[in-house]
């Protein structure tokens, strides 16, 4: 079988893992802060803050936004449940928003049609890896004091106008997912542009305090801390932080790699009436997926199509799920939403992982073309 998606881990991961093991510091320590200043000089970010997961990042990121109870987040419905779930930790009802056909984004146009008084925020997911046109949001945001969020749990090493996304951001947010590029198990990343929200965010993460708990441990007088606010535990912890490290030193290597195997998916399918990821003009994508949307006219229906692949030992997987048809969210207002209705229904994501072979792509290829008519047995 042929998966969607495999880590690209290797033996330095395993003796990063086991060294943190070994030195007895396995909680939040010195591997944590190394990794954040490693990950911020990556981003070219002002602060970068470990957590431990993207999800747990977008909640404090809307903490520090000020969000609040009876507040409107806009999201697009078209993304991973926890874009939409971050927005209901605060008590904010998520405002669901229609994408671009062809980056699976929300634009300016599609987030001024959801604006209302109660408009708070918007977050804005880089989807699949490709990044959104962030400008122009910004624009739109900053003459209404709205703060964008970016959700680029996706976006690590996709480029906007020449810079790796969210390199600017006020704040945005990473996930080291396994399905993810760069991966600690589980875990995220909050970066932000000031000090003051860095701090905070610190304090949130390690249940309100005052000092952290490494902070107090290297102290040389004994320190009693206090408890400043409603703090978390959303901590990632040294040994996850050790493997992070030796993940960020393969990036440029992985992300090559994903868009040598794209532009080999692209080539194949390029007479075929798809729709398929790509770079929009402002920026490069990681490909964290390769999809394709099928024509409304398509020969097979993208759930059979699904079936038959896998009958053919290939693991693809149903395009980007959208939030406001889940039974978590139908009881929210939803608005017509027809490309979102459209790509969750017609798109699927074709296998697309580092050690992925030429052959076993050549394979996946074939099967693809040979169930949508466009060659023979
Ligand atoms: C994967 C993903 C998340 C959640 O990331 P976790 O680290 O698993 O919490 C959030 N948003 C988007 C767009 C994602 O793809």
């Amino acid at each position: 079988m042929i998966p969607v998606m495999k880590p690209w881990l290797g033996p330095e991961e395993a003796e990063a893992a086991a060294e943190a093991v070994a030195s007895g510091w396995v909680a939040q320590g010195p591997r944590v802060a190394e990794f954040e200043r490693a990950f911020a000089r990556v981003i070219d970010c002002h602060e970068a803050i470990a957590v431990s997961s993207c999800t747990t990042a977008l909640h404090l990121a809307l903490v520090l936004a000020g969000v609040r109870a009876g507040d409107e987040v806009i999201v697009p419905s078209l993304s991973f449940i926890a874009t939409a779930n971050a927005a209901r930790y605060v008590g904010a009802t998520p405002v669901f928003a229609d994408v671009d056909l062809r980056t699976q984004n929300l634009t300016a146009a599609s987030i001024e049609a959801s604006l209302s008084p109660a408009t708070r925020a918007v977050i804005l997911v880089h989807q699949a890896g490709v990044p959104a046109d962030v400008d122009a949001v910004r624009e739109l945001a900053s003459a209404r004091e709205i703060a964008v969020i970016e959700d680029a749990a996706c976006a690590i090493g996709s480029t906007y106008h020449g810079r790796m996304v969210a390199a600017d951001a006020t704040l945005a947010t990473f996930s080291f997912h396994p399905r993810k590029l760069v991966t600690t198990g589980e875990g995220g990343m909050l970066t932000c542009s000031t000090a003051e929200h860095a701090q905070r965010a610190r304090r949130l993460r390690e249940h309100g305090m005052s000092m952290s708990a490494a902070d107090r441990h290297l102290s040389d007088a004994p320190v009693i801390e206090r408890y400043l606010e409603t703090g978390y535990n959303y901590r990632m912890t040294d040994i996850q932080a050790a493997v992070g490290l030796v993940q960020l030193g393969r990036l440029d290597e992985l992300v090559a790699r994903r868009r040598s195997l794209a532009a080999r998916y692209t080539e194949a399918m390029s007479d075929l009436e798809v729709v398929v990821a790509s770079d929009p003009p402002y920026g490069t994508t990681n490909f964290q997926s390769y999809w394709m949307l099928l024509p409304p006219d398509a020969p097979i229906g993208r759930d059979e199509l699904l079936a038959a692949l896998h009958c053919d030992g290939i693991s693809a997987r149903r395009g980007i799920m959208a939030a406001h048809l889940e039974p978590a969210y139908t009881a929210e207002p939803a608005p017509r939403l027809p490309v979102t209705e459209r790509l969750t229904k017609d798109s699927l994501i074709l296998p697309l992982y580092h050690d992925l072979t030429h052959r076993d792509q050549d394979r996946v290829i074939a099967s693809i073309r040979r169930h949508l008519g466009a060659d023979r047995d």
